[in-house]
């Protein structure tokens, strides 16, 4: 069983694996910083880093040696008992991010469920909302996970058809369109308790909305007593050059949602914010998961952070985000095939010349795969850009010849 080729292992998930999902064929067995290498030992730079998880670099030498020392002391007791790690995270993270606590959970999904059963609480007992009427209102095309409650406010048909009968409660609202959200709040402000948001819309194509746009919808939250539920399980953890997305506004969340970058890829942590008027609904026995808060989590996800802060990720995202939309700029008005570029730090999305439905983006990503490099379409046109944020001014040089010598030879 030694030794295997790509060809085999894929053949091994394509026959005995679900497919629930359309991977780039490579398979790959060993990361190192913004590098992944295949069983046949060729090196890519990974411009995915697993959907912005391994923001830390893969295998950050940090996280793994944390990891690895607390494996070797205590993994898990569950929350029937207290733990050594979870208060010292918990202070850690709630000093960080400005808020009096916080909930632990595991992946994305069941923190963004926790910040909705959290939401809903809150707005029957604080807000008075008549029970069984609160509404949460989302955007369209957002992106918050894959639990059935989840997917019935998505509208990404191949995320909810015959997933049905779907959770009622949810509104949608058009993305980055203040005016609507007014009229929404005005109509039903009494018995909406909260407004999940994505700070960018990373799996829709990296829709960043107009500037001011998160400044407006917080201020007309604050205006009918509404939670304002930033989702920064993407844009969070320095991706887009700050801490987090909401940052580059100066605003604070009422919720704040975390995952992916959290623990640098390590293991899954996510966690919820909020404040102490807020986070008390939830009493003992209302919510919680085996898993959440375990001691091998919490001492991952501290050191995790730790390295954002020392290594002033969030600045090289911000640096190296404008080299690289300054040069993929300098790239469209060389190649037809590209038509624009977009994003913040270093989460971005090329746009490419052609209809969604077309297979060119997936085609230009094979051919990137060739040459060395590795990202995948979002919605059919569109690129993610998405490099770990430990990439140095050399190595995105490199990538953006990469990309430039794929442009030059490839034919659609
Ligand atoms: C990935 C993602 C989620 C879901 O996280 P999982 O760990 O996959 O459950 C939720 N919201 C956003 C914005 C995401 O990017």
């Amino acid at each position: 069983m030694t030794n295997q080729t790509s060809q085999q292992l894929i053949a091994l998930e394509e026959k005995y694996g679900a497919h629930n999902y359309h991977p780039l064929p490579v398979v790959l067995e060993k990361g190192e910083g913004v590098y992944v290498w295949d069983v046949e030992g060729k090196r890519y730079y990974d411009f995915l880093s697993a959907y912005s998880a391994v923001n830390q670099g893969h295998s950050n030498p940090r996280i793994i040696a944390k990891l690895k020392e607390q494996a070797d002391k205590l993994t898990l007791t569950s929350r029937a008992f207290y733990n050594a790690e979870l208060g010292k995270y918990e202070e850690f993270m709630t000093n960080l991010f400005g808020f009096d606590k916080i909930l632990p959970m595991n992946t994305g999904a069941e923190a963004v469920e926790t910040a909705l059963k959290l939401a809903r609480k809150w707005g029957y007992e604080k807000k008075g909302i008549p029970v069984g009427e609160a509404i949460i209102v989302v955007c369209k095309d957002n992106f918050h996970g894959r639990t059935t409650t989840i997917i019935s406010f998505s509208n990404d048909e191949d995320a909810r058809r015959h997933f049905d009968p779907y959770t009622a409660g949810f509104t949608a609202v058009e993305y980055n369109d203040t005016e609507a959200l007014k009229a929404l709040f005005q109509e039903k402000g009494k018995n909406i308790c909260g407004f999940l948001v994505e700070p960018i819309q990373g799996e829709a194509g990296v829709n960043v909305p107009s500037e001011g746009y998160l400044t407006a919808c917080k201020a007309l939250c604050t205006e009918h007593n509404i939670l304002f539920i930033a989702d920064e399980i993407q844009t969070g953890i320095a991706r887009t050059g700050k801490m987090l997305a909401i940052d580059h506004e100066g605003i604070q969340a009422d919720v704040l949602v975390l995952g992916k970058a959290l623990s640098g890829g390590a293991y899954p942590v996510s966690a919820v914010l909020a404040n102490d008027d807020i986070m008390e609904v939830i009493q003992p026995g209302q919510h919680g998961s085996t898993y959440g808060g375990n001691s091998l989590a919490c001492a991952v996800a501290r050191e995790a952070l730790q390295v954002v802060l020392d290594d002033k990720l969030a600045d090289n995202a911000e640096r190296l985000g404008k080299v690289f939309r300054s040069e993929l700029e300098k790239l469209i008005e060389q190649f037809p095939l590209f038509k624009s570029v977009r994003g913040k730090g270093l989460l971005n999305a090329l746009l490419i010349n052609d209809t969604p439905e077309s297979e060119t983006a997936w085609n230009f990503c094979l051919a990137m795969k060739d040459n060395g490099l590795l990202a995948k379409p979002t919605h059919g046109n569109i690129i993610r850009f998405a490099p770990p944020l430990v990439m140095t001014d050399d190595q995105l040089a490199d990538c953006i010849a990469i990309i430039q010598k794929t442009a030059a030879e490839f034919k659609s």
